[in-house]
């Protein structure tokens, strides 16, 4: 047990090293918070020893954990502060809402399909993740109640920018969203400036689809 920790701290340094520091992500929060969020526990059992590869892997029901560094350069592109409140579209495994609970005041997270919600849930209940709200539910509305975000992150590609989430934000607020077809998609971020928004293509991606009422249809 102890030496599977030694073994995946040091997969973990690595990672961040080789995969996060060399590829230019500079931002010490993101780092660190690479460094201390184990990515073997947000996959099953039988791909631990995969989990610091460069690739995403499966997470079951046709979804992924994806791959580190696109983890790393939407949370960078974020540019959050320690008393931000951010809203995640698509929790998957959880890792990525792991990754920036290290970094914020709160976390919010939508997930469209049940099992995945429930383990993630437990997974953060497991890991004393405290600042994490979860929810089951089409994300695409992004979550009234509690808006406006600081920023939001979606994490499955959307065909085009929902504007219901752009709505979400503080003024200041920032946005990324993969947008394209469903193989492959352009990472957008969107900066909120009053009455205005500036908006910025960060390089291509590929994302599983948003699906949802402002996403892709079901089937
Ligand atoms: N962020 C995740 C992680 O760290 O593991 C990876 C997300 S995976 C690439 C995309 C996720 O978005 C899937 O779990 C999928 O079910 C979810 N999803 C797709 N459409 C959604 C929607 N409308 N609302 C909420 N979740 C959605």
């Amino acid at each position: 047990m102890e030496k599977d920790v030694i073994k995946y701290e040091r997969q973990r340094e690595e990672m961040v090293r080789s995969q996060i520091e060399a590829r230019g992500i500079k931002d010490p929060d993101v780092l660190s918070a690479f460094r201390r969020v184990p990515r073997h526990l947000f996959v099953s059992e039988a791909l631990r020893d995969q989990a610091y590869g460069d690739y995403p892997l499966p997470i079951g029901e046709q979804q992924t954990i994806s791959q580190p560094y696109i983890v790393a350069e939407m949370t960078q592109a974020l540019e959050l502060d320690k008393d931000d409140r951010v809203l995640e579209i698509g929790t998957g495994s959880g890792y990525q809402a792991a990754i920036l609970a290290q970094i914020v005041y709160r976390v919010y997270t939508i997930e469209r399909i049940r099992s995945l919600h429930i383990q993630a849930r437990s997974l953060f209940d497991k890991l004393q993740y405290h600042n994490i709200v979860t929810r089951y539910g089409d994300g695409t509305k992004g979550w009234q109640q509690e808006s406006p975000f600081n920023a939001i992150i979606v994490t499955a590609g959307a065909p085009e920018v929902p504007e219901i989430l752009i709505n979400q934000l503080v003024v200041g607020g920032r946005l990324v969203v993969p947008v394209g077809n469903q193989h492959t998609q352009e990472l957008i971020k969107i900066d909120r400036r009053g009455n205005s928004i500036q908006q910025s293509n960060l390089g291509g991606c590929r994302f599983v689809k948003l699906v949802g009422e402002y996403g892709w249809r079901d089937g």
